[in-house]
């Protein structure tokens, strides 16, 4: 089979980040909808990755380790997913558990802010309970909390009235940086990609200073097609791809069920004008 009939997806998550499901059930659900090849890419953690490819190899996918770094770049939150890493190599887990460590502090500090500037007591206990994984509280609990307790209707509704920059809720917060996040990947063993390239809210020179800084570090992909892009985004961000010699991801960012975003393995082919990430894989 051709690298691009596969149906490939590099880029979901699970109860050991924010997702819902267990690794088992994601590796399920994956499989049901006809992926080929899988990574899960919990955000700042490789605490699922046994079980899910366990599962995965079980169902008879093929497994691709995976992880979604969150770092700060000129004050902005970006992500790095790292593929095909060694995630027992002993530099990549001691910085992804320095990675995580400020979370509950932040989570807390989220917490007094909803009090003090929305009149939301409550929160920080009312999120954990949504929590797989103590060591990852992330504002995917607390948006799940504020549409429990009927504040927001949905998570999406959430994010733009809450949890981001000049909103109550939102705590700014110092992550990885680029380097250190391309780096550990590569040590790794692993390929680092830019995650979901249209969320970011960075102006075209930043952008270009930004593609061109993660190159130096090492980085060799971009995701084009993402549940966090629309259709045109596929098309410019597949041009980017090539304008700056990266290779392409495809990942469907799957974190529950019934949300909005694209479900795992249900997306749109890559265009065949982008090098797949995963062409030499097989
Ligand atoms: P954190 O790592 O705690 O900053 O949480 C970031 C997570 O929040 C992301 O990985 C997404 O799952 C979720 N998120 C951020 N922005 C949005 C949004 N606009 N809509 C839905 N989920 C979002
Ligand atoms: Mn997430
Ligand atoms: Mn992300
Ligand atoms: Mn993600």
């Amino acid at each position: 089979m051709s690298a691009l009939a596969l149906n490939v997806d590099l880029h979901c998550h699970s109860i050991i980040s924010d997702g819902v499901l267990s690794p088992a059930e994601v590796a399920l659900r994956a499989k049901a909808n006809g992926v080929d090849v899988w990574a899960l890419t919990d955000h700042d953690e490789i605490r699922g990755i046994a079980a899910a490819r366990e599962a995965a190899t079980d169902l008879g996918m093929r497994y691709i380790t995976g992880v979604e770094i969150s770092v700060t770049w000129a004050g902005k939150t970006i992500h790095i997913v790292g593929l095909n890493i060694d995630e027992t190599h002993p530099e990549l887990v001691r910085g992804l558990t320095a990675t995580r460590s400020g979370r509950e502090r932040r989570a807390r500090d989220m917490a007094a802010d909803l009090a003090a500037r929305a009149g939301i007591p409550g929160a920080f206990e009312g999120a954990f309970r949504y929590v797989g994984n103590p060591d990852l509280i992330s504002r995917s609990h607390f948006a799940r909390y504020l549409v429990e307790i009927g504040v927001c209707a949905d998570v999406g509704e959430v994010f733009r009235r809450y949890l981001t920059e000049g909103k109550p809720g939102y705590v700014p917060h110092r992550w990885a940086t680029l380097a250190e996040a391309v780096g550990w990947i590569r040590k790794a063993g692993g390929v680092a990609v830019v995650a979901h390239p249209g969320r970011y809210d960075l102006s075209p020179l930043a952008f270009d200073a930004f593609f061109r800084e993660f190159l130096s570090c090492g980085g060799a992909a971009i995701e084009v097609v993402t549940g966090s892009h629309t259709p045109d985004q596929y098309d410019e961000y597949g041009k980017i791809a090539n304008q700056y010699g990266f290779l392409g991801s495809r990942g469907s960012d799957f974190h529950a069920p019934g949300d909005a975003v694209i479900d795992i393995g249900r997306l749109p082919p890559l265009s065949p004008t982008v090098r797949p990430v995963w062409a030499d894989w097989f």
